[in-house]
Order: structure tokens, then C-alpha cells, then sequence
């Protein structure tokens, strides 16, 4: 079986795409409209096999896809190219000390060398990053529409379908229109566990009553209610309210969970493989929050399916993440999601994949037809 993993990875190709969204969307530092922008990579082994990975940025929180895609294209191509298959923690390693930041690429890339082991060995990804410990994880759908009849019209889908989570992205317009949604979801959709998230939407001098009118609300937790630098910030914060306090722009990779755990900025964390730069790192960044006491989400940006597929895996072999995850752009967000069958979310669950690799493939008619840029 060893041998198969021998064989040399031999092409890469390169989509940038522009994918339809069915709304807009507000949070605390930017609006998305229109279209998200992701990067879908591919690896192509000597016997055929196949690996995708999804760079899935935003410009005003992690980086730019033009970015992800010159950090793909010309900084990351060659340590992948001719490498064997096997050697993914080697090249990830290289990829760390090319080119600085850019993790999101770095995590297409850590997920396409996965799915492409994966899929050679006939084990799913999970299973390469150490075994399962849960076969579903709860979906959180986020509130964050800038018209909030269109967001109630979706809170009475979410219900029907079984969601149980939900997320208000709060601080994008005043703290009238913030409380008025928390009390209008306390009294039409009392089902629901409602978490808010800043998105570091909060000024200085607003933050500690803002946060406190919200507190009384007793949401599961309160996320990145401020600047992603304010560490002193959280940390006070954190200790006004018996409320969880997350970070989740103040922490990236496994130094900055070391940081914020040393200077007490938050009970929780949220993890995205797309902060960390990988699903090896986004585990360690879990297992250092979790010796710290510290609870972890399973947290995405606006990405597409594959993106998704790569962190239920992740998830699936991180017993520390307990908090659910929010991957609801594929069922609910875009207009038609890039995988060949459906990211499978049931009664408000995500399915976790059991096929080998990431468990679906990306529809080459649909990189084709959503391409703004493609290189191979
Ligand atoms: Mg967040």
C-alpha cells in the first residue's frame, strides 16, 4: 500500500472562481454581495489519481484570492510538483517557509496532498489525520442578512430543515437594530441556540456596554466583539461577563492560540483551516486550546463544498472541537455549490464523509463555467 503513496505528483491546475451568492451579507468589517471568489487547486498523481483543495479568502480578513492563487501558482507549484505523494507533511513544512501568510493556500494545498492520498490508499481523510470520533457534527447557519425580513423568511427554512444553531453577525449597523433581532429570534424562534459574532465590529470606547446589553440575552457565546490586535481589550472584556468571550480574527495559527491563552483573551476559539493554513495545524490549535482549558468551533469562511469537506474531516478527527461548525455557504449561501454530489447536511447535521479522500469531487463543468482564471 506504501508503494502506491511512492508515485510523483505530476500536475497542478488552478481555478479562480467567481461564485453567485442568493444574498448579501453583513458583518462587522465588510459586506459580501454578489459573488464570493475562491481558489480551487488540483493535483494529479502518476497513476491518475486525483486530489482538489479550496483557498476560500477574504479580502478584509484573511488575504485576496489573487493572492491565493499567485501563492498557489508560482511560490508552492514547485514543492509539489514531482514530490511523492507520501511526503505531504514535508512539503507542508517547505510551504510554511516559501511564501509568509497565505494560508489559505496553504490549506487547499494540505487538503488537495490529503485527498490525494486519500483517495490512492482508499482511506478518508479522517481517517489519515488519526480516526473518527463523531459520524455528525451540528450545523450553525449565520444571521446576516442586512434585511432581516429576508433573514426571518430564513430562520423558519432553517427550523423546518432542523437546524438548532444559529449565529447573529452583529455590529454592522447601530446596537438598536442588534437588539431588536435578539429579542425578536427570543420570541419567534425560542427553538433556536443563538451565538452572536462581532466580527470585530465593536469601537473602542462602545465595546463594554454593547457587550453587556448583549450579554443579558445569555447567547452560548459572544465572538471577536473587537479588533483582532486588542488582545488587552478582550481580555477585559472576557472578565465583565460570565458570557464565553471566542476570538476568532485574534487567533490564526497554533502561536497565536499559545498567545491568547497566556494572556486570557477568551474562553473559546473558533478554528478554520483557512486561518490556520492547514487541517495538521487547525488540530493543533484545538489540542493547545483544549490544555488550556479552552473551548474550540469548527468556524469557515465564505467557502464552497470542498472547503467544507475538508473541514468536517478535520472536525471529525478533533475531539476538542465541540461547539459545531458553520458550514452552511454550500446548502444555503451560494446559488449552486462546485461539488458532484451535495455536501450532505441532514436534520441540522452535517453527515461526515465515510468514501475515500475528502469523500465528493469538485464538477469540472462547473470550474469551467464559474472560471474568471484558470492555470494548469
Ligand atoms: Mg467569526
Amino acid at each position: 500500500m506504501m508503494g502506491d503513496l511512492e508515485q510523483k505528483i505530476i500536475a497542478m491546475d488552478l481555478w479562480h472562481l467567481a461564485l453567485p451568492v442568493v444574498s448579501a451579507r453583513d458583518h462587522g468589517i465588510g459586506r459580501v454581495e454578489g459573488s464570493c471568489e475562491i481558489v480551487v487547486l488540483r493535483l494529479v498523481a502518476e497513476g491518475g489519481a486525483e486530489g482538489f483543495g479550496e483557498a476560500s479568502p477574504w479580502a478584509v480578513f484573511t488575504g485576496t484570492p489573487e493572492a491565493s492563487y499567485a501563492a498557489l501558482d508560482r511560490y508552492l507549484r514547485p514543492l509539489v510538483i514531482g514530490r511523492r505523494v507520501g511526503d505531504r507533511v514535508a512539503i507542508m513544512d517547505e510551504a510554511a517557509r516559501a511564501v509568509a501568510h497565505c494560508t489559505e493556500a496553504k490549506a487547499a494545498l494540505d487538503s488537495a496532498l490529503l485527498d490525494l492520498a486519500g483517495r490512492i490508499s482508499n482511506l478518508p481523510v479522517w481517517a489519515l489525520l488519526g480516526g473518527k470520533c463523531r459520524d455528525t457534527i451540528p450545523l450553525s447557519c449565520s444571521i446576516a442578512n442586512p434585511d432581516f425580513d429576508a433573514d426571518i423568511a430564513l430562520m423558519e427554512r432553517l427550523r423546518a430543515d432542523g437546524v438548532g444553531l444559529i449565529k447573529l453577525k452583529t455590529g454592522f449597523r447601530d446596537h438598536a437594530f442588534d437588539i431588536m433581532r435578539l429579542e425578536l429570534i427570543a420570541r419567534d424562534f425560542p427553538e433556536f441556540r443563538v451565538r452572536v459574532d462581532y466580527n470585530q465590529g465593536l469601537e473602542i470606547d462602545e465595546a463594554v456596554p454593547r457587550v453587556l446589553d448583549v450579554a443579558q440575552f445569555q447567547p452560548d457565546f459572544i465572538e471577536q466583539p473587537v479588533r483582532a490586535h486588542h488582545f488587552e481589550l478582550m481580555a477585559r472584556l472576557r472578565g465583565l461577563t460570565d458570557v464565553p468571550l471566542l476570538a476568532d480574527e485574534s487567533v490564526y495559527g497554533p502561536e497565536d492560540m499559545v498567545r491568547a491563552a497566556h494572556e486570557g483573551i477568551c474562553d473559546g476559539v473558533s478554528i478554520k483551516i483557512m486561518k490556520s493554513g492547514g487541517l495538521t495545524r487547525a488540530q493543533t490549535v484545538a489540542r493547545i486550546a483544549a490544555a488550556h482549558g479552552l473551548m474550540a468551533y469548527g468556524g469557515d469562511m465564505f467557502e464552497a463544498g470542498l472547503a467544507h469537506l475538508a473541514g468536517t474531516h478535520m472536525i471529525a478527527a478533533t475531539p476538542e472541537i465541540t461547539l459545531g461548525c458553520e458550514f452552511y455557504q454550500a446548502s444555503y449561501f451560494l446559488n449552486e455549490d462546485i461539488l458532484e454530489t451535495p455536501f450532505r447536511v441532514e436534520a441540522g447535521q452535517v453527515i461526515v464523509p465515510d468514501g475515500p479522500g475528502l469523500g465528493a469531487r469538485a464538477d469540472p463543468e462547473k470550474l469551467e463555467h464559474y472560471a474568471v482564471r484558470r492555470s494548469g
